[in-house]
This record gives structure tokens, sequence and C-alpha cells, in this order.
């Protein structure tokens, strides 16, 4: 085991999923010091929207074509749930915060106002997000005016059929058709995967002969969509090759996990975070942490120890083990605080697994105060200097809200302000 010297930092941060890697970026952004800690979760799973808000109330299933007003909606008739509790300027401000790091990062997004958009999936549905990458911008508009598109794939490539989008759409999209080609160099290969075919088109040469193949196709066409191939840490420059090359709008359609999107996203915010000076631990994981007044001692696997003055609890539901459940209930994993959850096990689920209203189990999670400190079994803050954002906090069921990004990006800032407040304060207080 390596002894390394027990070193303090401003803030840990547990758990480098969505939520802890934005509060990772707003802490460093605020010139906080900033330790990380654990693996990127559900990012490689990620399709690269950013959700804020679509869907509220769940139970009605009704669609927002504005984030900001289904917003003011659950703050009116659900003012428990954590989004509502964040005020409107805070989540712009947490938005442009999180994208323009992930630009920095090489990671473009579309401009983001007031709405959400309706993206094209390669299931042939759409789905309804607020942060859409730069490289799906072109369909969104080409969806809305239904555009003469043609849609390509590549043979060998299970994950994504262009033919199956058509089929689905083709009568609401009469002008949509389809291609499917040979991705050049894997002529002889049965099977191909996307992301291999995105880090080949990284090289200039790949990208010529690729565009070659295509130009003949494109027919009548006014845009082209593909799987998301366009890139793994470049797509940047390898979309606007390909718009230049085709010399039409370019978009990719977000496939299922975990796919090329979710490597770039992951990939995008561990530069941003590694940019901002913070520190990370991976693969690495929490074994424990005792807290006194003003610092805590985290044991980390491997045998590190660090010192932080705050600590932002970002470690996720049942998937990111933040959450473990068993016969006596569910459990918070780390420090056991007190989840709330259903009074018995047989309130966990709907009789109808499809029930619209959902499932008490998907709202079970930490409660906090309004400065996003966990609560104790007496409904104090547990630590004065613990902080819960993302998935794990309860009241809100982010799958069926779409509300997944929003929740993990709006909580992180809300938090990263409270600890920027109180280091400001105990500075004070100190002079
Ligand atoms: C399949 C899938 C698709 C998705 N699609 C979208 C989408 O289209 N749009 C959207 O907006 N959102 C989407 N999301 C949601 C989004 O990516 C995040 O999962 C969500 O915002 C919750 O993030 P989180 O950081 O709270 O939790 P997680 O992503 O679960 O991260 C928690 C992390 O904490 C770590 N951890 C737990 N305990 C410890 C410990 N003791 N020490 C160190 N680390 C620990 C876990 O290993 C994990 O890495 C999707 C998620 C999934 C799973």
């Amino acid at each position: 085991m390596i002894e390394r010297p027990e070193k303090s930092y401003d803030l840990a941060v547990i758990g480098a999923g969505m939520a802890g890697m934005a509060a990772a970026i707003f802490a460093a952004q605020r010139g906080l010091s900033c330790i990380l800690i654990g693996n990127g979760g559900g990012l490689l799973l990620a399709s690269g929207l950013l959700d804020l808000l679509a869907v509220h109330p769940v139970t009605q299933a009704r669609p927002w074509p504005s984030p900001y007003a289904a917003l003011a909606a659950l703050a009116r008739t659900q003012p428990e749930h954590p989004l509502a509790r964040i005020d409107a300027p805070s989540i712009r401000m947490a938005f442009e915060a999180f994208v323009s790091a992930l630009a920095d990062a090489g990671l473009d997004y579309a401009p983001l106002d007031e709405h959400n958009r309706s993206v094209l999936t390669s299931l042939g549905t759409l789905k309804t997000s607020f942060g859409v990458p730069l490289t799906m911008l072109a369909g969104v508009d080409a969806l809305l005016a239904r555009a003469p598109c043609l849609l390509l794939d590549f043979r060998g490539l299970r994950e994504f059929s262009a033919r199956q989008i058509v089929s689905t759409l083709g009568d609401h999209w009469p002008q949509l058709r389809h291609q499917r080609i040979d991705f050049p160099g894997f002529e002889a290969v049965p099977e191909v995967f996307a992301a291999h075919l995105a880090r080949a088109l990284e090289a200039p040469q790949t990208r010529a002969r690729t565009l070659a193949r295509l130009r003949p196709l494109l027919g009548d066409a006014h845009v082209v969509g593909l799987p998301a191939i366009l890139g793994l840490g470049r797509s940047r420059e390898v979309h606007a090759a390909f718009e230049a090359g085709l010399g039409l709008p370019v978009f990719e359609i977000p496939s299922l996990p975990s796919a090329v999107p979710g490597l770039r996203l992951l990939g995008a915010l561990e530069a941003a975070v590694a940019a901002l000076g913070v520190q990370r631990r991976h693969p690495c994981c929490l074994r424990a942490l005792k807290h006194s007044d003003s610092t805590a001692l985290l044991d980390l696997a491997g045998g590190e120890r660090v010192r932080a003055k705050s600590v932002v609890l970002a470690t996720g539901r049942f998937s990111g083990r933040g959450l473990t459940a068993d016969r006596q209930g569910v459990r918070e994993s780390l420090l056991d605080l007190p989840v709330q959850q259903p009074a018995s096990r047989d309130l966990w689920h709907q009789r109808d697994f499809l029930d619209p209203a959902g499932h008490a189990i998907n709202r079970a999670g930490l409660r906090t105060d309004a400065a996003w400190r966990p609560l104790d079994a007496s409904g104090k803050p547990a630590w004065p200097n613990l902080y819960a954002i993302g998935s794990i906090l309860a009241d809100q069921d982010w799958m069926r809200s779409q509300c997944g990004s929003g929740l993990s990006i709006a909580s992180a800032w809300a938090a990263i302000e409270q600890v920027a407040q109180q280091r400001c304060a105990t500075a004070v207080n100190q002079r």
C-alpha cells in the first residue's frame, strides 16, 4: 500500500456522476480547492442530452415546451421537489456554467434558450430535452420542418438502423429516406461498433474516404442524419468536416446506451475538472467519513486519508449504490443517514408496473434542509458542512419527469453556493 501524506481541501465531493462532476466544476470555478472521489456513474450510459424538466405532473405525463414554465408549475404543485426549491435564475446560471465548461473541454452544446427541443432517437421515437449537443441540433430543425432528409447507417452496426427509423416515422415524414454503406476499412468485419467508427473518423484520411462514399447518395437531401459516430474527443472537428465535406447540415442521432455521446460527455467532464485543478481519485471509493465540528476526515479505498472542510454527497441511487435496499428497507450506504421511504415494502411499487403515477420507491431518498444539508433522525442537519445533491435526494422521480441532468446540475449549483457562503462566513469570523 502506498502511504500518501494527508492533504486538506475546502471541499470533498463523493461520487463522480453528473451531480458530482457538476459540483466539482462549480466549486473550482469559485476558487474552492476540491477533491472528487469516485467513478463516472451513469455518465457512460448517458445520451448526451441534458434534460431539465420535460414532464409534469408525471401522473398525467404532461409534456412542456418550456422547462421554465414546467418548473413554475412544479413549484406551485409540488414544492417539496428539489428542483422546485431552486430559483429559475440560479438554474439558468448553473446550466450556462456547465455547458461553458464542456465547451472549454471541446464538447459544444446548442445555445440554451427557454425551450425544450424534440430530438429523434435511434428507435425512431422522439425525446424531449433541454441541452442538446451541437452535433444533434440540425436534426431538431429537420424534424420540425420535415425537410428532405437522408439517414445513413453502416453495415455491421447492430445498435442503429436507419431503415427502422424510417419505417417508424415515414408516415409523418414522407421525405425521410435511408441508405446503408460499408465503413471504409471495415468492409471485411461482420460487426462494427459506434465507438470504433467514432475514433476512426478522427483520422482525416478515413473521413475523406467516408465522405467520398456518402456524396453520391445525397440526391435531393437538404440534411443528413447518421448514428452518433462523429468523433470521440474531437466531435467539434469531425462534425464541422462532415458539414463542409457534404455541403449540408449534418446531425447525429443518439443511440442506445452505452454509446458514443456518453463516452464524450464523460471524457469532456473529466477534462473540465482536470483543467480547473480538481484533484481526482478514481477508480476509488470512500470507505468511511468522520467529522468534528469544523473538518471531515475521509478514508479512501487504498489507505489514503484526506481532510475537507465541507463534503458533498453525490453518490446516486440504487445503481450508483448511494442507496441500498434490503428486507428492512432502504438505507443510505455511506453514513447511514435516514432515508425518506414508504412505511413498508408493500408500498414500494404500484400493482401495475406501468402505472402512470410511478412507484413510491423511486421517490425515496435523503431529505435536506433549505441549505441542502441532509437531515438526521431528529430532523436537524446531520453535520453543518455536509450537503447532498443529485438523484439521491427524496421527493423526485427523475426518470418519469425527465429531469435527470437538471436535478444534478441545479442541485450542485445550489449546494456549492451554500458551501461558498459558509466559507465566506467562516473567513469573516476568523478575522
Ligand atoms: C441509462 C441512463 C440514461 C440516462 N439518460 C439521460 C438523459 O437522456 N438525459 C438526462 O438528463 N439524464 C439522463 N440520465 C441521468 C443522468 O445521467 C444521471 O444519472 C442522473 O442525473 C443522476 O446522477 P447522479 O450523479 O446523482 O448519480 P450517479 O450517476 O448514479 O452517480 C453516483 C456516483 O457515486 C458513486 N459512489 C457511490 N458510493 C460511493 C462511494 N462510497 N465512494 C465513491 N463513489 C461512490 C457511484 O459509483 C456513482 O459513480 C440517464 C441515466 C441513465 C442511468
